[in-house]
């Protein structure tokens, strides 16, 4: 279940709304309804107000994905959809921009719209409310709130102008996840190798996240304290991200695959199946029944299965102490020649444990997420351990 619902496709690419997105529509309604004071005709008109507003800088918000998604397919990326949160859109590409500029452009473009649509829109703004008023408005903060509680279509285009302009603002802060901290990085990918530049990008990011947490604490803003602390996780996440992309590069399964550790029956008993594996390093054991895989039990998923069986009946003959209870049936195949890093993928995305690799029909051997991270640590330390092709 995806939880979110296409809405429109352009240029290939569905446009999708979490249904978290509800939430923001519905607490704009609520603001907007306890805005207006003076009865329900007020409350209702101040409902739609800002449930039109919030609609609109969503609007904003894909026109901003949409740069970001056009400029993408200009370089043959293909863009598989865009998704509406509270918090912001989100465009995924299938794959990663080659080269620096590429991704300098691709990146650049989503807070190229929000400036072109404050230009326009405060074009507009300019023209409708008039250069004088517009004058007195940004010079007295007092006349721009009795201006804004109006809440007519003058308002309304105030509101998104600035809006506007506090999104491309927001996005350039040279910090992961923000646009700002990937074209700092493809600025320093021009004279640096890429996971450096990501490491040095996201350094900054952290001193900045930092700085503007520690700021913010003392000026008691716990919500941009609490970004800056979004921010801080986050860049550290991208460099962590960056260093297993470099690490793991080049390299194949084969390179990394475990030997099939214990193998277990389907009809064992649970505690038949501890003392076979207790000293195993493997995190994850097939379950083989006459020479044909039948499924996987995962380390967790037998010590849970004899916590909650307990000693005397795991040891017994009723089906809940049976291995083939427990295990489950889905297994990620994995070939021995597949990239190391789509190998990883793919247990990242189906949360698996383990998978297994099949040369021929035949398990060859076993690939867990904690083989890649043992081996990660140890090319981090000598990232010529293995030979790369
Ligand atoms: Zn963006």
């Amino acid at each position: 279940m995806s939880w979110s619902s296409k809405l429109f496709t352009i240029r290939g690419i569905p446009v999708r709304v979490h249904v978290s997105f509800l939430l923001i529509v519905g607490w704009a309604a609520y603001i907007g309804l306890s805005a207006g004071e003076g009865g329900w005709r007020l409350s209702l008109g101040g409902a739609a107000f800002m449930v039109t507003f919030v609609l609109l800088l969503f609007a904003c918000v894909v026109l901003h994905e949409l740069g970001h998604s056009l400029v993408a397919q200009l370089f043959g990326i293909r863009v598989q959809d865009i998704t509406l949160w509270p918090i912001g859109g989100v465009a995924r590409m299938a794959k990663m921009p080659e080269k620096p500029y590429q991704e300098f452009l691709i990146t650049a473009a989503g807070p190229a719209t929000n400036i072109l649509l404050t230009i326009g829109l405060g074009a507009l703004a300019l023209v409708w409310i008039g250069p004088d008023q517009l004058l007195r408005l940004v010079t007295s903060s007092w006349l721009l709130s009795r201006f804004l509680s109006e809440m007519n279509g003058q308002a309304l285009l105030l509101l998104l102008t600035a809006n506007n302009a506090i999104l491309a603002l927001f996005n350039l802060i040279p910090a992961f996840p923000m646009d700002g901290g990937r074209l700092l990085r493809s600025l320093l990918a021009v004279f640096l190798p890429y996971p450096t530049a990501t490491r040095a990008a996201s350094v900054v990011g952290q001193v900045l996240a930092t700085f503007i947490g520690t700021a913010a604490l003392l000026a008691g803003n716990i919500m941009l304290a609490l970004v800056g602390l979004f921010v801080f996780m986050a860049a550290w996440q991208e460099r962590q991200q960056a260093i297993t992309q470099g690490a793991l590069a080049g390299l194949r399964v084969r390179q990394a695959m475990q030997p099939v550790g214990p193998r277990l029956h389907p009809l064992q008993t649970l505690s038949e199946a501890a003392a076979q594996a207790a000293t195993s390093p493997q995190p994850a054991y097939l379950v083989v029944d006459g020479g044909r895989l039948v499924g996987l039990l995962t380390r967790g998923e037998l010590i849970n299965a004899m916590r909650r069986a307990g000693p005397r009946a795991a040891a017994g003959a009723g089906p809940a102490a049976r291995v083939g209870s427990h295990l489950h049936r889905d297994v990620l195949q994995l070939r021995a020649d597949d990239l190391l890093l789509a190998a990883r993928k793919q247990l990242q995305e189906r949360s698996a444990v383990m998978g297994i690799v099949v040369e021929n029909g035949q398990v060859i051997g076993t690939l867990s997420q904690l083989d890649l991270a043992r081996l990660v640590d140890m090319l981090r330390a000598h990232p010529q351990a293995l030979p790369r092709g």
